[in-house]
């Protein structure tokens, strides 16, 4: 029997080409050996978007459409909505009596997200709410519920699968064995960066290449990308490991990367002619993902099955673990 996989992303705004790479390419090869479910984490957004509910709303249909645009087939994979599945919250409050304020503060992830949050909005910790500390036990849930056996991770990640075991071992202690401790499933994870040679791509550095930016867009985007700074005329010799550009011919497999090596650092090429092939190859790329956003966004009838049909699937699962759970724990009434 397949083992059950469990991931999920949160619906903060669409998917660019760092999830693409860091998550969601392997997901689409994981469907075909795992029981695979995929969660809209849209109660998880709203941790860090509260006072925000249109934008979390507005982009799980466009998260949707991005997860079926790159390949993942929901009679694969099953899709569902975090907030439509009550028993996780339900979940999340059991097991919050199961683990300390001090060991969440100990969290690896999230003293580093903390620590960040800290940075940006001052140093007295108001910006820190109890449902950003308590995330890792929503995550918990999210794993459990669905008895996730592997989750797919980057090692960053790892402390947060650590946290549910340990809540997943101290709960089979005290209640009897009834929950699966997940084991994780390492994958690479690279971390993509971004056109400006920032170490990460994200919405908030404006550094990203998106999945549905169209080809003007992409034509805008790797025209502003950061190259050698060092090459100031067109036959200056360069080194490629300082740009961006050549960055994504090898991010996305140019077939003549070499051949760019080689002119970039002899100087027998400039930087716009290499610009205008990546922005070529770019396209190319995006073509298959771009087609099938079309499709999906011409039938927004389907994408809402889709996440209707997997939605009931996943809560049958979660009914089924609250029965075992609420048994166990001596509150099934
Ligand atoms: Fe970058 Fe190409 Fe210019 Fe070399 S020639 S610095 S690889 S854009």
């Amino acid at each position: 029997m397949k083992k059950t996989i469990l991931t999920g992303i949160r619906p903060t705004g669409n998917l660019h080409l760092g999830h693409y790479f860091g998550a969601t390419k392997n997901w689409v090869k994981l469907q075909d050996e795992y029981k695979t479910f995929i969660e809209i984490a849209d109660v998880q957004a709203l941790t860090d978007n509260f006072d925000n509910p249109e934008k979390v709303r507005k982009n799980v249909t466009e998260l949707a459409i991005d997860l079926l645009s790159v390949g993942i087939d929901p009679k694969k994979a099953t899709i569902f909505i975090q907030s439509q599945i009550s028993e996780i919250a339900e979940l999340t409050v059991f097991y919050s009596n199961l683990v300390t304020m001090a060991r969440l503060y100990r969290n690896p992830t999230v003293k580093t997200e903390i620590a960040q949050k800290k940075a940006i909005f001052g140093n007295d910790g108001e910006s820190v709410t109890y449902g950003f500390v308590g995330y890792p036990v929503s995550q918990a849930a999210d794993i459990t519920a669905f008895s996730g056996e592997l989750i797919p991770v980057g090692e960053d990640q790892l402390p947060l699968i650590e946290q549910c075991r340990e809540i997943v071992r101290k709960f089979n202690n005290i209640y009897g064995v009834t929950l699966i401790e997940p084991e994780p499933l390492l994958s690479s994870n690279p971390r993509i960066k971004g056109l400006d040679g920032n170490e990460k791509m994200g919405k908030s550095l404006g550094n990203a290449i998106y999945l549905a930016d169209d080809e003007e867009t992409i034509n805008k985007k790797i025209m502003s990308a950061v190259t050698d700074t060092n090459k100031i005329r067109k036959d200056d010799p360069a080194n490629p490991n300082k740009c961006m550009v050549y960055y994504y011919h090898k991010l996305i497999n140019n077939p003549n990367l070499e051949t760019v090596c080689s002119e970039c650092k002899n100087g027998s090429r400039g930087c716009v002619q290499c610009k205008r092939e990546l922005i070529n190859y770019m396209n190319e790329f995006l073509k298959p993902i771009r087609e099938k956003r079309k499709y999906y966004e011409s039938h927004p009838e389907e994408v809402e099955k889709i996440l209707k049909d997997g939605t009931k699937i996943a809560k049958e699962k979660a009914e089924s673990t609250m029965k075992n759970v609420k048994s166990a724990m001596k509150i099934d009434y």
